[in-house]
């Protein structure tokens, strides 16, 4: 999750001029959407207690299909016209990376599309929890809080 704050802060890093709170925003658009189109019964999640991570996304196609990446990227990138196609092009960028990232991590739970048969996701956030000891899950869990806080703080 900590890797998609480090890609909206590596665009900041190539475009000074994108508001680091569209970026930060950005990179987590996706997720943003997921809560209300549950809510709303748009989506569909489950939760799994004992079973990690402890919840399971029945049906994310709206807010994390490939194709509806793209086109949250291209609105959102459009809310900033006004900031010149640089801006543009980076917060889009941002949006956007989330789906890139999510890939490696997730289950085959990315639809190409809306209700399309094909999902992809190459499960590597649960093949980790599942092989790593608990000691070093935690590790690796306190290395991305103090990564994040650092890169907030814009300290090294
Ligand atoms: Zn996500």
């Amino acid at each position: 999750m900590w890797d998609i704050f480090a890609a909206g802060l590596a665009v900041k890093a190539q475009v000074p001029r994108a508001p680091t709170w569209a970026l930060l925003i950005g990179v987590g658009f996706l997720d943003i959407l997921f809560g209300p189109f549950v809510l709303a019964g748009i989506e569909r999640a489950t939760v799994t207690p004992g079973v990690s991570p402890g919840f399971s996304l029945d049906y994310i196609d709206w807010s994390h299909s490939l194709a509806m990446s793209l086109v949250w990227s291209i609105l959102f990138a459009a809310a900033f016209a006004r900031h010149g196609r640089p801006v543009m092009v980076a917060v889009g960028l941002a949006v956007f990376s989330h789906f890139l990232l999510d890939l490696p991590m997730h289950p085959p739970d990315l639809a190409l599309w809306p209700d399309s048969a094909a999902h992809v996701g190459f499960g590597l956030w649960q093949k980790l929890m599942t092989t790593l000891p608990p000691a070093c899950r935690a590790s690796r869990v306190a290395h991305r809080l103090r990564d994040l806080a650092r890169a907030l703080m814009g300290t090294p």
